[in-house]
Order: structure tokens, then sequence, then C-alpha cells
């Protein structure tokens, strides 16, 4: 015999099962009804909505603003590393014949579709690892932006039904991995972005920016080239600006002559004239005592990428770092400057010898680590704002661990 209660949390566990199908049939068969209203076959939009259901704890992500805002030199420091810089110049070596063939057909120079792909993926290192068919279904069927994320992922079906992403394995459409938001492959391109501007370039009939290399650079050519990218012209340069100098109209969107800026005593670090293709803005990502930048039209190309100015000036960095140029002259406002990802697996292999509970050291500063972080700031009696800083790496490394101490005692 059952019991009551028993029997009532049997029958509300069957109604929440059936609920959770009705919410994943409702969604697969909208998806499904849509690609057939846009010409798809019926097998093709029947297969790709096989084998997977919405992933829909990826909701969460649409309103959540991230809990630590990272300073600019963080950034910068972990994505224009010397390890990247390093890996930057051999992957210039290895494709120099595919990036002199892109550069003649798109006119992009090499270091700068080089460095958003470094920027992107690691240089093809980094993909995502969520199946996109699922967590763009979800968006597509919930929350507030889904008329974005249904254009989205009915582009993502375009591009398996052509076969321009391969579908044929085990995985079916799951296999294409990106990140939560849909941004996948070499290029991190959203799906209706690949659609309209993916290339084949090593011509084997497949727009493939998950595996071809040569395909990935190129498309991130044209994407460029269709954003308005002007061969040969800068992204913009570091200035300084002289003393009293009035910065009230900095802004990317405040675009002046070169004249202008020229006249108020604007001059290059490097020396030399102010140079450029027309109008160009000031620039002050860390305010008024941080390094300083004229940036012109490339640069808003590339903001294009990702709207972001740190995202656009990390690429444009790095791509001068690519072709031999140095780190900004003008230092960040800051006596605790960032670490490079080298350095921050270190700090994470000092924090696990000291007991904390940070994981493998993978050099991503997530929420176990800026704990383990605050626990050591607060143990100095330092303020608690769990980031690691070069400050607290030269702590860590000339402290011996307390686990290591005890373990040589007696
Ligand atoms: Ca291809």
């Amino acid at each position: 015999m059952i019991r009551p209660v028993l029997a009532a949390t049997l029958a509300a566990t069957f109604s929440l099962a059936a609920c959770a199908q009705t919410r994943d049939e409702t969604c697969l068969t909208s998806l499904r009804e849509a690609a057939r209203a846009q010409g798809m076959a019926r097998a093709d939009a029947e297969r790709l909505t096989r084998g997977w259901t919405p992933e829909w704890a990826v909701l969460d992500n649409l309103d959540n603003q991230p809990e630590f805002k990272t300073p600019i030199w963080d950034y910068l420091a972990a994505l224009v590393d010397d390890q990247r810089i390093a890996d930057g110049r051999a992957q210039l070596a290895a494709h120099k014949a595919t990036l002199a063939d892109i550069e003649q057909r798109f006119g992009v120079d090499a270091a700068t579709v080089v460095a958003v792909w470094g920027v992107e993926s690691n240089f093809g290192q980094v993909l995502g690892g969520r199946p996109i068919v699922a967590s763009l279904a979800a968006l597509a069927c919930e929350g507030r932006r889904q008329s974005y994320f249904r254009g989205e992922w009915l582009a993502l079906a375009k591009l398996m039904a052509t076969g321009d992403l391969d579908t044929s394995g085990p995985e079916g459409a799951t296999a294409i991995k990106g990140s939560w938001a849909g941004a996948f492959g070499q290029t991190q391109f959203m799906p209706s972005t690949y659609q309209r501007l993916a290339v084949d370039f090593d011509a084997d009939g497949r727009r493939d920016l998950i595996t071809s290399t040569p395909d990935a650079l190129a498309s991130t050519a044209n994407f460029l080239v269709k954003g308005g990218w002007r061969m040969g012209q800068p992204w913009g340069y570091e200035v300084r600006l002289p003393a009293g100098f009035d910065a009230g109209d900095a802004g990317r969107r405040d675009k002046q002559p070169l004249a202008t800026w020229a006249a108020r005593g604007v001059t290059p670090v490097a020396g030399g004239k102010l140079t450029g293709d027309g109008p160009a803005a000031l620039l002050l990502p860390a305010g008024r005592e941080g390094p300083a930048f004229l940036v012109l039209r490339n640069f808003d190309v590339i903001y294009g990428y990702n709207a972001a100015e740190s995202y656009a000036l990390a690429i444009a960095h790095l791509a001068d770092r690519l072709r031999g140029g140095g780190p900004f002259a003008a230092p960040w406002p800051t006596d605790d400057a960032g670490l490079s990802r080298a350095e921050r697996r270190e700090v994470q292999t000092l924090l696990a010898a000291r007991g904390h509970a940070v994981g493998a050291p993978d050099g991503l500063i997530g929420p176990a680590t800026r704990a383990a972080v605050r626990t050591e700031q607060q143990a100095r009696g330092w303020p608690q704002d769990g980031r690691p800083g070069q400050k607290l790496l030269r702590t860590l490394r000339a402290e011996p661990a307390p686990a290591a101490a005890s373990a040589t005692a007696p």
C-alpha cells in the first residue's frame, strides 16, 4: 500500500516531469515550426531538434551582472601577456602564406587578424563547452531577448542543415559547442554573423570556423573589412597630454580633427606628428591619470567585433605587440599591477598550498579564488576586495605556506 504522503509526493513528481516535458516540447515544436516556415525541409527540422532539450539554466545568465568589475589593467594583463605575444608571433610565422593571401584578398593585415584570433579563442584553443543548439533554444523560447535569440537559433540550424557545420556524428546538433550566449568557433561569431560573413578560404566546400584555421582567419578579415577596415591605417596610438589639459571631451564617440588635438598640445608618445585617416577621439580607459590614446576609425571597426572599449584596446595593443611594439609608456594608476595568466596560475598554486580550495590552477579568477584572496587579505589587514595582483603574488612568494612549515616540524 502506498502511504498518502508518498502518493502525493509521487503525483507531484510525475506532474513536475510532465510540466518539464511540456516546457521542452513546446519550445522544440515552436523552433521546428519556425525552421519549417523559413523553408527548411521537414527531415532536417526534425533531425536538428532531436536528441537534446533546451538548457534552461542558461536563462540565469541573461540578467546576471558580474559581481566583480575587472580593472582595465587586470583585463589587459591577462589578455596581452608575454605568453600570448609569443604564441601570436609563432602563429604569424606558422600561417605566413595564408595570412599573406588574406591580406591580399581582404586588405586586413596579418597582425590584426591574429590578434583577434588570440583574444577570441586563444588561437583556436578555447572554443567554449556548451552545446549552443540547446542554450540558444532556451534563450529563444523564454527570457527577455527571445526574438534576437530565435534568429540566432534559426541561423545555427541553417548552418547545420546546409552542411557548413558538421552534425553527422553521434552527438548530432549538440556537437557544436560555444559560449552560453551562442558565440562559437575560432572566431567566436554568433550564428547570424557566421551565416553572413564566414568564408570558405581553404576551398573544401564548407565554411568551417571550428576546425579550419584558414577559414577562421579569412572570416575574421572579412568581418573587419565589411565593418569598414582601412588597410594601412593605424587603429590609433598612445599619446601624451600637456599639463593642465582639459579632458572633459574624452570619449570614443567624440571625434575631432587631428589638427584640433595637435593645437591642444596632444602628441604621440612615440614622437613625431599626429597621423591617421581623419578625426580621432581621445580614449582615457582609466581616467586622466592612466595611459591616453587617440583612436581612429579602425578602432571602431575592432569595437564592432565585441562592443567594449577594453576589448578593442586589447586587440589593438596585442596587434602592436605582435608587430614588435612595446608596452604602453604611461603606467596604469595603480600601485598593484595586474597578473599575467602564468602569474594567476602561480597565485592559485600558492593559495592551494595554504589549504584554500581553489581547484586546479587554471588562471581563471572565479569565486573560489576570490574567496581565498579575501581570506589572505583579511589575515594581513588589507582591504578585502578579492582581487589578486602583483602585491599578493609577491607576498605569497615570500612567505612559506603554513602547511609546509608544520609538515617540517618535528
Ligand atoms: Ca573550408
